[in-house]
Parts: C-alpha cells; structure tokens; sequence
C-alpha cells in the first residue's frame, strides 16, 4: 500500500503521532522520516519531568494522556520507559501561599490529587532543602518523571509494530502542495514523497519548512538548561520534584545525586536559522557557551534552599533548544489554507509530558474525529503576521520562557 501520511521528525512528537495514527489501525500508510536518527534533537535532552499540575485545562489533557499512554505502553507493549511517580513539591516563602492555594483549587477540581504539607512532612520527603527556605509547600502524589529517549523509542517501537515505516537519514527540504492541497515532500537529494497527509513534527526546524508555505509558527528555540550535582546520601532516589517558583527552579533526585534547573532572567534564543542540523556541541551563546552565567546570577537562591550545593559542584551540563511561543500554549492543528498540512511544534519545555496528547490530536485531526480536547488556542495560524525570524520576535519568546509559570 502507498503510503499517503508522511511525517517529517522523529522527536517525541513524530513518534508519538505515529503510535496514534498506529492505533487507529492508519500504521501501513504511514511513513515517519528523519534526517538524524531517532530522539535525538531536543527528546533525549529533556529533564524527563511529565507532570500535570497547569492551570490550563487543555494542557492538563494533553498531560493526562500521556501519563495514560505510558501505562498502556507497559501494560499493552511491554514497554519500560523508566516512569516514576514520584510526586512533586510546590514550595516557597509565605508570599507564594495564594499562588499555591489557586492551583490546589484548580487542580483539586480537575481531579489531580494534591494537599497541603506541612514543614516536618517535606523534610520527610526532601531531606536535601534548608527548612529555613520555605514557608509554605503543596504536595501532588501523580507527578512523574520519565526516561525521555526511552518514551519516545517506546512510542516509535510500538507504532512500528503497527506497520509504520521509518526512514532516516532523510532530510525534507521542503513541503509540497498544489492548488490548495498538500502532494507530498521533497528531499535534499531531488526525491519526491507523495502524500496526501504531511505532519510537520520538525521540532526547532519546523519554521524552516512552515515559513515558505505563508504559515508562520509564532515561536523560537530558546535554550533550555539544567545541572547534575556530584552525588549525596541525603538525595534519596524516588524523592519528589521539587518547584521553587520564587526563584524560578525545580530540582529532583537522580542517580544519587541533585538535576535542577533554572529559567533565566534573560533567555538565550536562537533562530532556527542557525541551529544546526547536528546539536552536539553546538554552542547557543558564545559569551557563555556552558550556561556558567546563569548558573552564577541562580547559585546563592538555589544554595538558600540546597545548600550542600556549594560542596558538592556540578559533575554534568545538558542543554538544548525549547520551541517557546509568546501565549505560551503549544502549536498543534491543521492549516486552513493548505489542505493535508497538519503542524505538532511549540511545546514551551513540555514537549514530553504533552507528547501523547498532542499525537491523540493529530490523528483525530486526521482521521476526521471531534479533538478530544478544544484546540482553537493552538491553531498553527493563529499568528499569521509574525515574522518569526525577526529579533524582536525571538526575544519574545524568550521572554515567554523567563516570565513562564510553573508546570
Ligand atoms: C534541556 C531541556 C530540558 C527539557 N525538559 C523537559 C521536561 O522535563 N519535560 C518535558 O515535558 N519537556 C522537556 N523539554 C522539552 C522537550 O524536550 C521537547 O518539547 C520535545 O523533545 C520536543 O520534541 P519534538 O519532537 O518536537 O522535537 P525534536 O526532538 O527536536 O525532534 C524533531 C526532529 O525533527 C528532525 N528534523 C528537523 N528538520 C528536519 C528535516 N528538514 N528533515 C528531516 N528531519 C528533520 C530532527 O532531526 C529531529 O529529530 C526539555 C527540553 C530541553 C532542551
């Protein structure tokens, strides 16, 4: 059978849509392509923190699911793809306790488990933070974390093991499409892949493909960073995330050791336009190419709350690029003005935890099904006008990740 859904990207979002499109009984007429292989552009770099707790109840869905895909990738596929539900600790001084009061409310609403701890009770959970730090902390007992490059294969196997096709070393150099309809894609070295169905699952290159057909996608790569400490006994594996919305961080156990991360005042934001296809050792701001700044303008808060960090140092850095949109909602649906187009981009640092999600909504897109969630917020035309390689664009959306809430 010719194979007439073609998605471009084999990141978690390529992947996961081709589990969904598998589902629905679509997977021998589908071929997913990429021209690196498979997780290796933002996914494997993720922090692996799939949680749902947002104010957002379409972003709560697209969550839910995937914590609901991942039980039945154990269950159905025999798929271990290092879930823990390790549950997640929102902490801070007094002055946070509003904030934190709304989303217990709002989450207790939308049936997410969550209370209140009280000091002795975190301690319990977090032996690692200084209790002189916090005032107030909520507990969420649901909260996972996730080996991302393991989700992802997982999600990719099974769709596999559905009929889909993948072909890698394959590089799209652009859309096709005539008289208002999509035809298909044409590679780098002159070959055409006809298809009546193109997904543009290209991650932080997806404006590069999406900008020539008039369809903008109001977001940029900003770079998302996070640290590993050298190890401790007091960080318990199995411990939970920890948020500390003050000073804009989160922490969790790992291996023995402390993997935080901070959002930045002033994020560093690239143009996909310079984002090599290869990410290794690509450098996102030669005036500080390891993240060494921002970690500096961090250390004394983060120290406030972990203060064993000063003497145990930093043994690991990871980085990579993040699709932020300035409304902070992702950018997953089908063109209006190009028929069989459809776009999943945009994930503001939560790709992982929506991944399920998003491929469930693509492929009731393009199986004609009612989405299951109301996505008029994250139409990919919903910013016609943008330029979005324009530098004031790019600073919006890194001021998008720098002003973002938590979760
Ligand atoms: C440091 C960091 C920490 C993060 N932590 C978390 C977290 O804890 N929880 C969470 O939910 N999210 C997290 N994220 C976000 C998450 O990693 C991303 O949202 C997610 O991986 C995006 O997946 P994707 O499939 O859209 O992109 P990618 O994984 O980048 O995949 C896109 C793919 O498209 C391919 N491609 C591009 N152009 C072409 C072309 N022309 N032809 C062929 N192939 C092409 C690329 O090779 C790539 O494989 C984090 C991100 C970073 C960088």
């Amino acid at each position: 059978m010719h194979r007439d859904i073609l998605i471009i990207g084999c990141g978690i979002f390529g992947a996961a849509i081709a589990w969904s499109l598998g589902r629905r009984g679509l997977g021998r007429r589908v071929l997913i392509v990429d021209r690196q292989p498979p997780a290796s552009g933002a996914t494997s770099r993720a922090a692996g923190l799939v949680t749902q707790v947002r104010a957002d109840p379409v972003l709560q869905a697209l969550a839910g699911e995937t914590l609901a895909a991942i039980k039945l990738l154990k269950t159905g596929f025999s798929e271990d793809v290092g879930c823990h539900r390790v549950g997640a600790l929102h902490i801070g001084p007094l002055a946070q306790q509003p904030a934190l009061a709304q989303m217990l409310a709002t989450c207790t609403a939308a049936g997410i488990r969550g209370q209140w701890l009280d000091q002795a009770q975190v301690l319990a959970r977090s032996p690692w933070l200084a209790p002189a730090a916090f005032d107030v902390a909520t507990y969420f007992p649901d909260e996972c974390v996730v080996d991302p490059y393991l989700l992802s294969s997982a999600y990719l196997r099974g769709a596999q093991q559905m009929g889909v096709r993948l072909r890698v070393d394959t590089r799209v150099a652009h859309i096709r499409h005539l008289s208002g309809a999509v035809t298909g894609v044409a590679l780098e070295d002159g070959t055409v892949l006809p298809a009546r169905t193109v997904v543009n699952a290209a991650g932080a290159w997806s404006n590069l493909l999406s900008v020539p057909l008039s369809l903008p996608l109001p977001m940029a790569p900003v770079r998302s960073q996070y640290w590993i400490t050298g190890r401790a006994p007091e960080l318990n594996p199995g411990g939970p995330i920890v948020f500390m919305s003050d000073i804009r961080a989160y922490a969790r156990p790992e291996v023995g050791a402390l993997l935080f991360g901070v959002r930045e005042s002033a994020p560093v934001v690239v143009s996909p336009q310079d984002l090599p296809e290869n990410l290794q050792g690509f450098v996102y701001d030669m005036a500080d190419p390891d993240g060494w700044d921002n970690l500096a303008q961090a250390f004394a808060p983060l120290c406030r709350y972990f203060p064993a960090l000063e003497r145990l140092g930093i043994a690991h850095y990871i980085t990579g690029p993040s699709n932020y949109t300035p409304d902070g909602q992702p950018i997953v649906g089908a063109s209006d003005s190009i028929s069989g187009l459809l776009v999943a981009s945009g994930c503001n640092g939560s790709g992982i935890t929506y991944s399920a999600g998003v491929g469930r909504l693509i492929a009731e897109l393009i199986c004609g099904d009612t989405p299951f969630v109301d996505a008029r917020r994250l139409d990919p035309a919903r910013a016609l006008q943008i330029d979005p390689f324009d530098p004031a664009f790019l600073q919006a959306c890194a001021h998008a990740r720098a002003t973002k809430s938590t979760g």
